[in-house]
């Protein structure tokens, strides 16, 4: 069975990435499917978007990453899935995936739209959440992909973060010449 997770992405968090790994673990395929949406102003762009999706998920053999417009019951009809993937924070989420379930199943009714619940500890989270502390100069390392963590704080033009919610030891100047602080891991995503 083929499960597409439709979403902005923008960027992806920890908790997205929580739910494509669950459900790689429930279907045969995961496509996780950028939705390119004329109307936003993203701070990244669908190129980038898919690039940083594909290193967030490279350890996920049935995980794949596309990109599509128009909606999404045609964009799951041509790549042949039966269901669409949704993760559920909280009841707000709740009453407008449910209205959007039910608008998709009035176009399709080959399709079912399948929530997985948040892990709690990403309930809290989304990409605007990621946006906004980032904007204010905070760390996200413990809410994204490591790799995206440096393509957010490039786009605020912070070298590192200027704050972290946990620790707030105080932070050590250095100049654009001097390499990141041990902060940041090492490893890939
Ligand atoms: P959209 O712009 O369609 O809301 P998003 O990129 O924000 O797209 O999210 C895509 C999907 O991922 C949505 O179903 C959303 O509810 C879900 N999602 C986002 N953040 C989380 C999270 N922290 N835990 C679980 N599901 C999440």
């Amino acid at each position: 069975m083929i499960a597409i997770y439709p979403g902005s992405f923008d960027p992806i968090t920890l908790g997205h990435l929580d739910i494509i790994q669950r459900g790689s673990r429930l279907f045969d395929e995961v496509i996780v499917a950028v939705l390119r949406n004329p109307n936003k102003v993203p701070l990244f762009s669908v190129p980038q978007r898919l690039e940083q999706i594909r290193l967030a998920t490279k350890h996920l053999s049935n995980v794949e990453v596309d990109s599509f417009d128009g909606l999404t019951v045609n964009y799951a009809q041509q790549r042949k899935a039966q269901v669409i993937l949704r993760g559920l924070r909280a009841i707000s989420d709740f009453e407008v995936e449910l209205q959007m379930a039910h608008t998709n199943k009035t176009l399709s009714t080959q399709i079912e739209t399948v929530f997985l619940a948040t892990s709690n500890e990403y309930s809290f989270l989304s990409s605007s959440v990621v946006k906004e502390i980032a904007r204010f100069g905070g760390s996200v390392d413990h809410l994204v992909p490591p790799l995206i963590a440096l393509d957010i704080y490039k786009c605020y033009n912070h070298k590192y973060p200027i704050a972290t919610p946990i620790a707030t030891e105080a932070i050590p100047q250095i100049t654009s010449t001097e390499s990141p602080p041990e902060r940041f891991p090492k490893q890939e995503v």
